[in-house]
């Protein structure tokens, strides 16, 4: 299992390769199912660019054939052809954009879903590597870049060549010399467009970097927004994003001013291939070695050299950022979680409640034990209660408990069963989890309530919220139960918070309580409202809780002190204040005052 790092050059870095075969053919296995679609959006194309070549052929014969001999009446059938032969490359391609267009669209969503789905799984060490916004990054733009892959890149270089190779054998049919020398205008044609390709690449490489800046900056001013006014530094954050902006403003003038300056002089070599087919054509044709259509043709044809050229030199950095995309996106598909279900796991029932470490060592990097040698036996429907420190192991030990890690050396046991040798699904079944700083769900009080058990009836959230001492407060909202807290339960108090997570763990009814006590102190009257709660809360079951409260504490049946990584000490809070050591040290620093201020 490797480290996953990210590296900050991630988005300049694309590697060389225009399209990896193993890239390739992944993609194609999300194409596989809307291959019907597919294929008929490639005839679509083929018939698109047929219909293209042959309009200039159909005009030299309306000239060569109808006009010069003077046979109007012909005339009628031969525009009528051409009429009808811009309608069939119309509707082509409008077919054409439109079914590739839906099998791109059909593929991001596969694809998006299934990174989703595997995001979710992963983890707690792959999220401790890589920073949100790039998740987000990935799911959105990486998967963005790969539809262009998907219904621009491959199709595009099939048409380009198409329609260059039958530009060339049909001026080559009809007059090869003339053919011959309109041709000398390709090579200055491919300079140019490589020219374009090597500055708009710059170009738009700068944009993109910018861009991302410029989302990172804005990410974190949201997110930081109350620190920021709080500490009044709205001035000196302006002056940053300024500053960002400011370059992803020269960035885009840049790459504006390379188009200003390619466009006309793509145009005056173009220009130059329909004065030397002007001008030798008129010299052929005084000496009669060509006809007036054929020159007419080649002076439309000539004017289509350009695209498909253009097309050819940028498709190389358009595949080769798409398949950067792919790599990154088939990356994180291809990290194993590190948690899962051994093979033939069995469903973990209803436990009774018995805890054991033994012998846990663990480390979140190499060989940096955090956690060393813990033995710890908690009996069914006992009350633990884990202080330290910070950064002692504390919330480590949970972490394991939950299974979020596994341990380095030793094992975790339930009722005597090692928690790898069951289904991490059952596991957590047993086991609620309310963490110091509570997450809700954008949505209802309700639905927040009913988390982890969404068939919960309304009678049964409302039981649970009344034994948490939530349902009161609850009330009081005008919308009750249906009051929307929106992001992250922003429209409530700490101490609901609290209370709504209580009722949250209640009502999944686990048998194991992992609690992580907030620390932020909230007023005395929802003080003692939270700690009757979690009285209700624990009662009958193991738990397991990171105390800062000295009543939590106190009320535990064995008190577990923990320093760099070991226990250090445990027993009862008389026991250990008497003996003088870490425990009575910390309750003078930590706990001395909240006695004062119950007292
Ligand atoms: P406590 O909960 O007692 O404050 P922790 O269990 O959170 O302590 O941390 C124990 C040690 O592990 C600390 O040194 C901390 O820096 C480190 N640690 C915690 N979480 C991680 C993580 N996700 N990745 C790397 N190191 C971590």
């Amino acid at each position: 299992m490797g480290h996953w790092h990210f590296h900050g050059a991630d988005l300049e870095d694309e590697s060389m390769k225009a399209i990896d075969p193993r890239v390739l053919r992944r993609l194609i296995s999300y194409v596989t199912p809307y291959r019907a679609r597919f294929l008929a959006g490639m005839v679509m194309m083929l018939v698109a660019t047929a219909a293209g070549l042959a309009g200039p052929w159909l005009v030299r014969t309306a000239v060569d054939d109808f006009i010069v001999p003077g046979d109007s009446a012909g005339l009628v059938w031969i525009a009528s052809a051409y009429a009808g032969l811009y309608l069939l490359s119309w509707l082509a391609n409008y077919w054409r954009e439109l079914l590739i267009a839906q099998v791109g669209q059909s593929v991001i969503f596969d694809l998006r879903r299934d990174l989703f789905a595997h995001l979710q799984k992963l983890s707690f060490r792959f999220f401790d590597g890589v920073p949100a916004g790039v998740l987000i990054s990935r799911v959105i733009n990486d998967v963005g870049a790969v539809q262009e892959l998907v219904s621009g890149g491959v199709l595009n270089i099939i048409t380009d060549v198409l329609t260059l190779g039958g530009i060339v054998i049909l001026m080559l049919t009809m007059h090869w010399k003339l053919a011959l020398i309109s041709f000398a205008t390709m090579p200055l044609l491919y300079l140019v467009a490589n020219g374009f390709r090597v500055r708009a690449g710059r170009a738009y490489r700068k944009v993109r970097t910018q861009i991302a800046n410029i989302a990172a900056n804005l990410q974190e001013s949201i997110s930081g927004v109350r620190v920021t006014q709080s500490f009044a530094r709205e001035e000196t954050n302006l002056v940053r994003f300024d500053r960002t902006n400011q370059e992803n403003l020269q960035a885009n003038m840049e790459a504006v001013s390379v188009f200003s300056v390619f466009v006309p002089i793509v145009e005056f070599v173009s220009s130059l291939g329909t004065g030397l087919v002007l001008w030798f054509g008129g010299r052929f044709y005084g000496l009669g070695a060509v006809e007036a259509g054929v020159i007419v043709a080649f002076m439309l044809y000539v004017g289509r050299f350009f695209g498909p050229i253009r097309d050819l030199t940028m498709v190389y950095n358009e595949m080769q950022a798409a398949n950067a995309a792919c790599e990154k996106i088939f990356q994180i598909m291809d990290t194993e979680p590190e948690v899962v279900d051994r093979p033939g796991a069995a469903a973990l029932g209803v436990v009774r409640g018995d805890v054991s470490y033994q012998d846990v060592s663990f480390a979140y990097q190499d060989e940096q034990y955090v956690l060393q040698d813990v033995d710890l036996d908690i009996p069914a429907g006992a009350r633990f209660a884990l202080v330290g420190p910070t950064g002692a192991g504390k919330s480590t030990m949970i972490n394991l408990l939950a299974r979020f890690y596994e341990p380095a050396k030793g094992a975790i046991l339930i009722d005597g069963i090692d928690t790898r040798e069951v289904t991490t699904r059952s596991l957590r079944r047993n086991m609620g989890i309310v963490l110091q700083d509570t997450f809700l769900f954008s949505g209802t009080i309700k639905d927040n309530i009913r988390y982890g058990r969404p068939e919960a009836a309304d009678e049964e959230v409302m039981e649970a919220a009344r034994t948490v001492m939530a349902h009161d407060f609850i009330m009081r909202f005008p919308e009750g139960y249906q009051t929307d807290v929106r992001e992250r339960g922003g429209k409530l108090s700490v101490g609901q918070r609290q209370l709504i997570a209580f009722a949250r763990a209640l009502l999944a009814d686990p048998r194991i309580l992992i609690l992580d006590e907030a620390t932020s102190s909230v007023d005395a009257y929802t003080e003692v409202l939270i700690q009757r709660a979690l009285e209700n809360l624990l009662r009958g079951r193991t738990s397991v809780i990171i105390a800062h409260r000295l009543s939590t504490i106190r009320n535990a049946d064995q008190i577990i002190v923990m320093d760099q990584g070991r226990i250090v000490e445990r027993g009862k809070h008389d026991e250990l204040l008497a003996r003088g050591g870490l425990y009575s040290h910390l309750y003078e620093m930590q706990f001395r005052a909240q006695e004062a201020e119950a007292v």
